[in-house]
């Protein structure tokens, strides 16, 4: 049948409506990415964008699973998590892998990769406490210096990514996720270097005072000990004047590292100020806490420091306190304090008993 200008009419009509529709939809994409862009880039910490990386992504786009692995080679980013006390069991979706060669022959992916869920490419990403996905999209993430993560997005649906579909979203998020994640990592990265002591490379004062709050918080939880040692060079006066400010301080480094030695992952070791150091030792009864005072002590007084070419002997006192279930009504943090300010007695006491010793104060 001829075209009339009626039914022409009606065809551009027709086609005009679809292209209007087709236009509603982009810009109702846009808008939901722009939506995803914001809340990625304004997350200010590792945690919030975790939280929102897998909030954001699970809720609108009704994925089933989404998980992201992170490249952590050294364990570094792991580390400084931890040492921030974020707890990454909250986050089970975050995975962390070692090398690249861990990712399976995913590690080459430069651009999406859609389709079926296949147990073999890419279970490592859908770990077993999550629903088998249909189709998954694994969206690498890359930064200039190389790839720094996988994003697993996984469906139900089998047909929800396909091979062939387009991925411009996907990658347009992955840059950004990408560069998201290096921000809050690196000022993780700085907020961890604020408490740490940059001579000794141990805790400094004010990490050991935020770990104290939550130790006690914890012991009282727990109905368990907490004990504290405050550790002082012997006569290190003498070690500057004798031998100068750098061996001084080669001194201070190696105490540190002989104090750390003698102790467990969960300890607390830092250095409070000069040539003093706190451990905090959880779980830990007073006649306990004296054994590791006694190990700490005989390994910096037994083993000589080589300052020169002739061997000195160093030595330490030190004081240890416990905390036992603390009175409720008071803070953890006067709670705390008290407990060092416990420590920091029986240090007195070991000096005045001749130093190179331990003292511990009993219950108070
Ligand atoms: P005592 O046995 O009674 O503890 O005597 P001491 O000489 O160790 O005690 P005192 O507190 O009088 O001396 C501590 C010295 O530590 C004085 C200070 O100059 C030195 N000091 C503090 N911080 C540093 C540092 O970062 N590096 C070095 N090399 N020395 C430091
Ligand atoms: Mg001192
Ligand atoms: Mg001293």
């Amino acid at each position: 049948m001829p075209n009339t200008p009626q039914t022409e009419n009606q065809q551009l009509r027709e086609q005009l409506a679809l292209l209007i529709a087709q236009a509603r939809r982009n810009e109702d994409i846009m808008r939901r990415h722009q939506k995803f862009d914001l809340t990625f880039i304004s997350a200010s910490s590792f945690r919030e964008l975790i939280e929102s990386i897998f909030d954001a992504l699970s809720t609108p786009s009704e994925l089933n699973v989404v998980t992201l692995a992170l490249l952590d080679s050294t364990y570094e980013i792991r580390r400084i998590l931890e040492d921030l006390s974020i707890d990454l069991t909250e986050f089970p979706n975050l995975l962390f892998v070692q090398d690249a060669a861990q990712l399976g022959t995913l590690d080459t992916l430069t651009k999406p990769e859609l389709g079926p869920f296949d147990e073999k490419r890419n279970g490592h990403m859908f770990p077993s406490h999550v629903p088998t996905p249909g189709s998954v999209a694994l969206v690498p993430l890359w930064r200039h210096y190389g790839l720094i993560g996988l994003l697993g997005l996984g469906s139900q649906d089998r047909t929800r990514f396909t091979l062939g579909m387009a991925t411009d979203f996907l990658e347009h998020m992955a840059s950004i996720v990408a560069i998201c994640l290096e921000n809050v990592i690196n000022v993780e990265r700085l907020k961890h270097l604020g408490l740490i002591d940059p001579l000794t490379g141990v805790n400094n004062r004010r990490y050991v005072e935020l770990r104290l709050m939550e130790e006690v918080g914890r012991t009282r939880r727990r109905a368990s000990a907490l004990s504290c040692l405050y550790i002082d060079i012997d006569h290190f006066k003498q070690i500057n004047d004798g031998y100068g400010h750098q061996c001084g301080d080669e001194v201070l480094r190696e105490v540190a590292a002989r104090v750390k030695a003698e102790l467990r992952l969960s300890d607390t070791l830092g250095r409070f100020g000069g040539e003093e150091f706190v451990v905090l030792l959880p779980d830990t009864q007073l006649a306990d806490a004296c054994n590791v005072a006694e190990r700490i002590r005989a390994g910096i007084a037994d083993k000589p420091f080589f300052l020169t070419e002739k061997p000195r002997q160093v030595s330490a006192s030190i004081g240890v306190a416990t905390l036992h279930i603390a009175d409720p009504a008071q803070t953890a943090e006067s709670a705390g304090s008290q407990l060092v300010a416990r420590a920091d007695q029986a240090l007195y006491q070991a000096k005045e008993n001749g130093r190179n010793r331990v003292h511990a104060i009993s219950q108070s």
